[in-house]
C-alpha cells in the first residue's frame, strides 16, 4: 500500500480537472470541456474518460471477438464516431488527429483478430483504448501541443497491482515514472488518460469500471495538485441517486469519509477508491456539472463547513445510497448464546472463502448472526459457514445456516449522525410508513452509517421513503385535482396565491402533480404552478384521461403523502374513492355523490379509509365554505348528542323565500333569480329539493344515521304536470306555481308564520320542503342567499347552535375544499428531530 510520500514539493501547484464520459459525448462537448479547463489558470491537468458509451462498446467488441462472432461492424462504428469527432475538432489536420486515431484503430483491429480463444489477460488493456482516443480528442480541443498541451498516456506512468479494494497503486514506481516523463516532456499543462494503467509485469490494465475518477485522484496526488475537480452530468453529489429519487438535492459539502461511504454504498457519481489518494494529501475535491458550471457543486474536503452543514435540510444525514444484488446469510442457533468467538469463527470462515461482507447484524442474545454478502458469493458463504459450524449443527447447538437471496442494502450516511438521537427512528419510521419490511439493521461503530437490509423488490420504495423522511417536510403532499370546472379553477387560483406563504410559514409543501378533466389529464413529476395548470390540459403534455394511472402517479413513491381533490360532480369518479383511500391516498371533495349516494359506496369509503389510512373530507358538500361538517363532527366527538338539525341548505331557495311576501307572484321571483344567476340552468333542479335532500343525507350520515336519499321525504315544488315537460315549456308555464304558493302563504300568514324551504332531521326522520315557521326561528333571520344550519343537541337544547353565511359560489366552495386540504396537511406533521448538537459539543 502507499509508501510515505517523499517527492519534493512541485514547483507550481497545478489543478486537476477530470471529465467523465457523460461530459464527452461528441465534439461540441469536448469543446465545452476544453473551455472549462482553459478558464483555469495553469498549470492544469485534464484527465479524461472515454467518450460516452465507448467502454461498453469496447467490452462488447472484445466479447464478440473472443466468441468468434463478427466484431467488424462494431469496430467500424467506433472508428467512424471518433473520426467524425476528429473531423469536427481538427478539420485541417493540424494536430494529425485523424491519422493518429486511424493508426490506433488499426492496432485494435489487429488485436481483435487474435483474441479468439486467447488468454483472457491478452485483452485486459483493450477496454481502456477509449480513454487513449479520448485524450487525443481533448488535446486537440485544447489547441494541441502548439498551445502547450502535452498528452500523458497513463500506461507509461501509472503502475498498479490488484489489492483488496480493487487496483492499488505502486506509488514509488509511479512517481519515478512520472519524474522520467516530466524530464522528457517538461512540466506544464497535460491531458491524461483516465482508467488505464500498467501492472508490475508491464501489461496494460484498467482500474475497473468507472475508474477514471480514481485515475484523477491518483494523478492529483502524483502531481501534488492543490485541487481536483470532477466534472460530470449532475450538479454534485446528491442526497440520493437522482435516477431513483427525483427530489434528490445537491449537497454543498461532504467530508472525505462521508463521500467515501456514499461511494462505497453505490453512489455512482464517485468511484469508491477516489477518496483515499486525495484525502491522504488533504487535496480538496469538487464535483461539478459540465452543463451548469455556474453551479457551485459539491466540495469534498478535510473540513466541511460544519456550521453550514447543520442548516441543511437533510442534516444530520448527508446522503442515502443503495447496493443491490446481495443476499443474507444467517447462522441461527440457541446454543450460540454466550459461546465465545462464534462471530469470529463465522467471519473467519467467510474471509477464508474470499467472501467480502457488506453488513453485519447480530442480536445481543447471539441467537442469530446475520451478514449480507454479494449475491455471487452467497452459496460460497453458506458452504463456508456450514463447514465452520458443522459440529455445532450436528450437535443441535446451531440450527443451521440460511440464505435469503434478493436483498438490497440501504445506507444512510453522515458525520452528523454521531451523537444525534432519533436518526434511526426517523429512517425506520419512514420505511414503516412506506410499508417496507426491514430484514436486518446495522449501525457502524463510527455512527457515520446506518444500514438496513430490505427485499430487492422494496429497494426503490425504501430509498424514496427514507429520502422523504429526512429531506422533505413531513407536510409534503403530492396532489392531483380532478375536474377543473368553476370550483376547481377557483381552488387552483387560491392555491397559487396561498402556497408560497404556507410553504414559508408552516413547511406545507403541496405539489400539484396531476390534473384531469373528463377528457384529458397531465401528469408531472415535480409539480406545476397551480395557476398554470389548466392551460396544460390543452398542451403537448396532455394525454387521454385514465384515473387508474392518475392515482398511481399521485401516489408516487418518493413523496410521503398523496391527496386527490375531486371537484367533478361525477358519480363515476366517486366510485374510485374506496380504492384510493385503501391505497392511503387522502380524498377531498365538494362532490356530493359519495356522501349522499349509494349506501354501499359510502360504507365502502368509510371502511377503506379506516383500513388504508387515507382520510376522506367533504366539508364543501354542505354549505360550501361554512364549517358545517366540522361543527357537527366536533359536537359528536366531544360527546354531545344530536337531537335535530334544521337547515336552509339551498341559497336559491333561501333567497326565494326571503323575498316572497305575497306581493309579487312566486314565478316572477323565480325569473328574477334566474336572471341573477342564482339558479341552475333549469330551475327545476333547485325547486325539486333533491340537492337539498342530498345535503341532508350527508349530514345525517355524518351524525351516524344509515340514511339514503330514498329515506328522505322530499317535497318537489314543481307541480307534477310540469316535471316531465321541456325546459322551455316549463318556463312558459311557470305561473302555474303561483296559485298554490299564494294559498300556502296566506294560510301561514294568518297564523303569524313565515314560509321557508327547510331541511329537517330529527327523531321522526328526514324531510325537505316548504314549512311555516314562527318568526323567531333562526331560519327566518337570514339574508339573501345565506345558508343556515341549526344544530339542536343535548348541550345546545334550548338555544341551538347556528352556523350561517354564504353557502354557495365557486370561491367559498373552493375555500371549503382548501380548508379540508389544510386540515389533512396539518394532521400529517410529524415530530421533528431535535437540532443537532453544535460541532464543538460533539465528542
Ligand atoms: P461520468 O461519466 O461523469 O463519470 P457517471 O455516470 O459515472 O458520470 O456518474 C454520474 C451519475 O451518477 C449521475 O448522472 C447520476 O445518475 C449517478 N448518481 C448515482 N448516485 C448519485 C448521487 N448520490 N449523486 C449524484 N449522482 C449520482
Ligand atoms: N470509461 C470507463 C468506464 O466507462 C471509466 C470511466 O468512465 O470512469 O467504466
Ligand atoms: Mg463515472
Amino acid at each position: 500500500m502507499p509508501s510515505a510520500d517523499a517527492s519534493p514539493p512541485s514547483l507550481a501547484a497545478c489543478r486537476v480537472h477530470k471529465f467523465g464520459g457523460s461530459s464527452l459525448a461528441d465534439a461540441a462537448l469536448y469543446r465545452a470541456a476544453a473551455a472549462l479547463v482553459a478558464a483555469d489558470a495553469g498549470p492544469r491537468i485534464a484527465v479524461v474518460s472515454a467518450m460516452q458509451g465507448v467502454t461498453d462498446a469496447l467490452i462488447a467488441l472484445i466479447a464478440a471477438a473472443r466468441a468468434g462472432q463478427d466484431w467488424r461492424p462494431g469496430w467500424e462504428a467506433l472508428r467512424r464516431r471518433h473520426l467524425d469527432a476528429a473531423q469536427a475538432l481538427d478539420g485541417d489536420g493540424r494536430h494529425w488527429l485523424a491519422a493518429a486515431l486511424e493508426e490506433e484503430f488499426a492496432e485494435l483491429q489487429a488485436s481483435l483478430g487474435t483474441l479468439r480463444d486467447a488468454d483472457p489477460d491478452a485483452a485486459a488493456g483493450l477496454p481502456g483504448l477509449g480513454e487513449v482516443w479520448s485524450s487525443r480528442l481533448m488535446q486537440s480541443a485544447l489547441g494541441g501541443e502548439a498551445a502547450g498541451w502535452r498528452r500523458l498516456d497513463a500506461r507509461e506512468v501509472l503502475v498498479v497491482h490488484p489489492g483488496e479494494m480493487g487496483m492499488a497503486v505502486d506509488w514509488d514506481a509511479s512517481r519515478a515514472r512520472l519524474a522520467a516523463w516530466r524530464a522528457r516532456h517538461g512540466s506544464g499543462d497535460a491531458v491524461v488518460t483516465g482508467f488505464v494503467a500498467r501492472d508490475a509485469r508491464g501489461r496494460a490494465v484498467t482500474l475497473g469500471r468507472n475508474g477514471s475518477d480514481y485515475s484523477a485522484a491518483i494523478f492529483a496526488r502524483l502531481f501534488e495538485a492543490e485541487a481536483l475537480t470532477i466534472w460530470t452530468d449532475v450538479d454534485g453529489v446528491l442526497s440520493a441517486d437522482p435516477r431513483l429519487v427525483p427530489d434528490a438535492v445537491c449537497l454543498p459539502a461532504l467530508s472525505y469519509a462521508e463521500a467515501c461511504e456514499l461511494a462505497y454504498f453505490g453512489a455512482k457519481v464517485l468511484h469508491p477508491q477516489t477518496l483515499a489518494p486525495v484525502q491522504e494529501r488533504g487535496i480538496p475535491l469538487w464535483i461539478r456539472n459540465t452543463r451548469r458550471p455556474q453551479q457551485p457543486g459539491t466540495r469534498v474536503g478535510p473540513a466541511p463547513r460544519a456550521h453550514a452543514r447543520q442548516r441543511e435540510p437533510g442534516a444530520p444525514v448527508k446522503g442515502l445510497s443503495l447496493v443491490r444484488d446481495l443476499a443474507i446469510v444467517e447462522l441461527v442457533g440457541n446454543g450460540l448464546v454466550g459461546v465465545p468467538g462464534a462471530a469470529e469463527r463465522l467471519f473467519g470462515a467467510l474471509r477464508g472463502a474470499g467472501v467480502s461482507v457488506t453488513m453485519i447484524s447480530q442480536g445481543s442474545s447471539e441467537h442469530s448472526i446475520c451478514c449480507v454478502v454479494r449475491a455471487g458469493h452467497a452459496a460460497r458463504a453458506r458452504d463456508a459457514a456450514e463447514a465452520a459450524f458443522a459440529e455445532a449443527i450436528a450437535d443441535g447447538q446451531a440450527q443451521g445456516v440460511s440464505l435469503t437471496p434478493g436483498i438490497a442494502v440501504l445506507a444512510a450516511v453522515g458525520d452528523g449522525m454521531v451523537g444525534t438521537p432519533g436518526v434511526a427512528a426517523r429512517l425506520l419510521g419512514g420505511l414503516a410508513q412506506a410499508r417496507v419490511n426491514v430484514r436486518a439493521i446495522a449501525q457502524g461503530a463510527g455512527e457515520r452509517n446506518i444500514s438496513v437490509a430490505v427485499a430487492e423488490g422494496d429497494a426503490t420504495r425504501a430509498l424514496r421513503a427514507a429520502h422523504a423522511a429526512f429531506w422533505l417536510s413531513p407536510q409534503t403532499l403530492s396532489v392531483g385535482v380532478i375536474g377543473p370546472g368553476q370550483v376547481g379553477r377557483a381552488l387552483l387560483a387560491q392555491l397559487s396565491a396561498a402556497l408560497p406563504t404556507l410553504r414559508e410559514r408552516s413547511g406545507l409543501d403541496l405539489r400539484l402533480r396531476a390534473l384531469a378533466n373528463s377528457r384529458a389529464m397531465f401528469l408531472d413529476e415535480r409539480g406545476v404552478e397551480p395557476g398554470d395548470a389548466v392551460a396544460r390540459l390543452d398542451g403537448a403534455a396532455a394525454q387521454p384521461v385514465d384515473l387508474g394511472r392518475f392515482a398511481a402517479h399521485v401516489r408516487g413513491e418518493h413523496l410521503p403523502h398523496a391527496l386527490i381533490v375531486d371537484c367533478s360532480a361525477s358519480a363515476g369518479v366517486a366510485a374510485h374513492y374506496p380504492r384510493w383511500l385503501a391505497q392511503g391516498i387522502h380524498v377531498v371533495t365538494p362532490n356530493k355523490h359519495a356522501g349522499s349516494g349509494d349506501w354501499a359506496l359510502y360504507a365502502a369509503i368509510q371502511q377503506a379509509s379506516r383500513a388504508g389510512g387515507g382520510r376522506f373530507r367533504y366539508e364543501a358538500t354542505v354549505g360550501a365554505g361554512l364549517p358545517v361538517m366540522l361543527t357537527l363532527r366536533n359536537l359528536l366527538d366531544t360527546g354531545d348528542e344530536l337531537i335535530g338539525i334544521d337547515g336552509l341548505l339551498s341559497g336559491t331557495l333561501a333567497w326565494l323565500f326571503n323575498r316572497y311576501d305575497g306581493t309579487a307572484p312566486f314565478s316572477r321571483l323565480v325569473r328574477e333569480a334566474m336572471a341573477l344567476g342564482y339558479t341552475e340552468p333549469d330551475p327545476r333542479d333547485d325547486l325539486s329539493g333533491l340537492d337539498v335532500a342530498r345535503k341532508l343525507v350527508i349530514l345525517a350520515r355524518e351524525a351516524g344515521r344509515a340514511l339514503s336519499l330514498e329515506d328522505v321525504d322530499v317535497e318537489n315544488l314543481v307541480p307534477a304536470p310540469l316535471r316531465a315537460v321541456s325546459r322551455e315549456e316549463f318556463l312558459a308555464r311557470l305561473e302555474e306555481l303561483d296559485a298554490p304558493m299564494q294559498a300556502r302563504y296566506r294560510a301561514a300568514a294568518a297564523e303569524g308564520l313565515r314560509l321557508r324551504h327547510l331541511a329537517r332531521l330529527d327523531a321522526d326522520g328526514a324531510r325537505v320542503g316548504v314549512v311555516a315557521l314562527p318568526a323567531e326561528h333562526a331560519c327566518c333571520h337570514t339574508r339573501l342567499t345565506d345558508n343556515l344550519v341549526q344544530f339542536r343537541t343535548r348541550r345546545y337544547a334550548d338555544n341551538p347552535l347556528v352556523v350561517q353565511g354564504p353557502g354557495a359560489g365557486p370561491e367559498v366552495t373552493a375555500a371549503g375544499v382548501f380548508g379540508d386540504v389544510l386540515a389533512i396537511a396539518q394532521s400529517l406533521a410529524a415530530p421533528c428531530l431535535p437540532p443537532p448538537a453544535p460541532p464543538e459539543a460533539r465528542a
